[in-house]
């Protein structure tokens, strides 16, 4: 590369932030596999979406055809209050590793949120406030995803019903009433409220809830109440569609300055912010323009790439949404207690799935404790204290960057990172007290819950 002078931070002006979304679907050859009705068996119509999301997300959800989606001006203009967000070059984090490695991060923490969830909540809060409706429901786990709901629902004056994840509710007080502050309601999932949640409660007396639970409630409100939807912060196409904000941006940035990465890496819950991350950069390795290694990063106590079934599967423990066909760990997997560093989804977004299937990316799992011994060194020379989340993908930047330094390749490394830790630090705590340990699903474990994947001859 010409020896322009990368500067820490590089910017792109209004005029550069990218005006449409892209849509990864339209290049790929192999498509990933539709909803289906989990009554018929057969893949999904949009009248039968059409009472769970609001119409012009039913769209995007199943458009596998058009790459670019043109990002509505209102949306535009939110996204102007805290995007671009900052391309960094970590300097301080190479000269601490003495790596010949070219380190970059894309930081997505730098909003009330606190995540890159905040890109598409606003988009699925516009859509609905457009089609008229007077509220949506949703789950979340850690709170990200109900914080950036309840700001979005609040911009758009909508109501806003949060069912969140019962071991988070109790443990992260202060992200409840974030959302309370933005007129949000918040109800610890199970909960008494729903006919599922009683049900799940009977079975499961005392349980912490789960993600797949949550879902199951917020699907069974939405669908209960007139003029509500469910709205989704993971895992579906229409989400991964608003996260390529974060891609085009990164990709835009690096283009300035003529770099290409040798390696883009994300973590991986249920794939949003990993599939918005690389999908220019997934879509020119598709149609053979140019080769980057692409890399997923999960939890070794939730690893639904590296160890789970590719297969038709419920999204929720509920067993009432659509079936998607993705990487999973069967529905009624619910991750160890003691697991603090969120991901906790037992799937993976199918449209990943199928990339991961095909080979066109690989994935690995860590475990927690080395995912906060990143964390605090990342902290400790970056400035940024992390989500433990993204400090999955920390974890697997270092791990290459090292790598680097062994064999002397001045290789580029691109990672998101996906939010901040201020609401994380009862993890951090447990991690300095040394009481943080590692738990992995057995093989025994994961064999109870494959068993109970519904049988689709698809
Ligand atoms: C929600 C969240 C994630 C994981 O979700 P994906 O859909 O896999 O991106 C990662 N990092 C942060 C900070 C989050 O809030």
């Amino acid at each position: 590369m010409s020896e322009k002078k990368i500067p820490y931070k590089i910017y792109l002006t209004e005029d550069e932030l990218p005006s449409s979304w892209y849509n990864l679907r339209a290049d790929m050859k192999n498509k990933p596999a539709p909803l289906l009705n989990p009554g018929t068996g057969k893949p999904l119509t949009a009248e039968e979406l059409s009472p769970i999301f609001c119409e012009e997300l039913v769209k995007q959800e199943l458009d596998n055809d058009t790459a670019y989606i043109e990002i509505p001006q209102e949306i535009r203009d939110f996204y102007k209050m805290y995007r671009p967000s900052p391309l960094v070059r970590a300097y301080c984090l190479e000269e601490k590793l003495k790596t010949p490695a070219k380190i970059y991060y894309k930081f997505e923490g730098n909003n009330t949120s606190g995540s890159h969830k905040l890109n598409s909540a606003i988009a699925q809060a516009y859509y609905a406030k457009k089609q008229g409706l007077k509220g949506v429901t949703t789950e979340t786990g850690a709170g990200q995803w109900g914080t950036a709901l309840s700001m979005a629902c609040s911009y758009f004056d909508l109501d806003c019903k949060v069912y969140m994840v019962k071991v988070s509710y109790e443990q992260k007080p202060f992200r409840r009433e974030v959302m309370r502050t933005y007129g949000a309601s918040v109800v610890p999932s199970p909960s008494e409220t729903t006919e599922v949640g009683k049900k799940i409660l009977a079975e499961h007396p005392g349980t912490t809830g789960s993600l797949g639970c949550a879902i199951s409630e917020a699907v069974e409100v939405a669908t209960k109440n007139p003029g509500y939807r469910y709205v989704l912060g993971s895992v579906l196409n229409q989400v991964l569609l608003h996260q390529s904000v974060i891609g085009l941006e990164t990709k835009a940035a690096l283009d300035k300055y003529g770099i290409k990465p040798d390696i883009v890496i994300g973590c991986a819950g249920g794939g949003s912010n990993l599939g918005g991350l690389i999908a220019p950069f997934m879509g020119e390795k598709l149609r053979g323009e140019a080769d980057y290694r692409i890399l997923a990063v999960e939890p070794a106590s939730c690893p639904s790439f590296t160890r789970g079934k590719f297969a038709y599967d419920f999204c929720d423990t509920g067993m009432i949404c659509p079936l998607a066909k993705m990487y999973t760990l069967g529905s009624s997997f619910i991750p160890s207690a003691n697991h603090a560093g969120g991901l906790r989804f037992h799937g993976m977004s199918p449209v990943l799935s199928q990339l991961y299937h095909d080979g066109f990316m690989e994935a690995v799992s860590v475990e927690q404790t080395s995912v906060f011994e990143a964390a605090e060194q990342f902290a400790r020379v970056e400035g940024i204290l992390p989500a433990p989340e993204s400090s999955h993908a920390i974890r697997a930047a270092i791990d290459e960057a090292i790598k680097c330094r062994e064999s002397g390749e001045e290789k580029t490394i691109v990672f998101g990172l996906t939010g901040t830790g201020y609401f994380d630090l009862v993890a951090y705590q447990k991690f300095h007290d040394g009481e943080m340990t590692d738990v992995i699903p057995t093989d025994e474990e994961l064999a109870e819950s494959f068993a109970k994947l519904p049988k689709v001859d698809a």
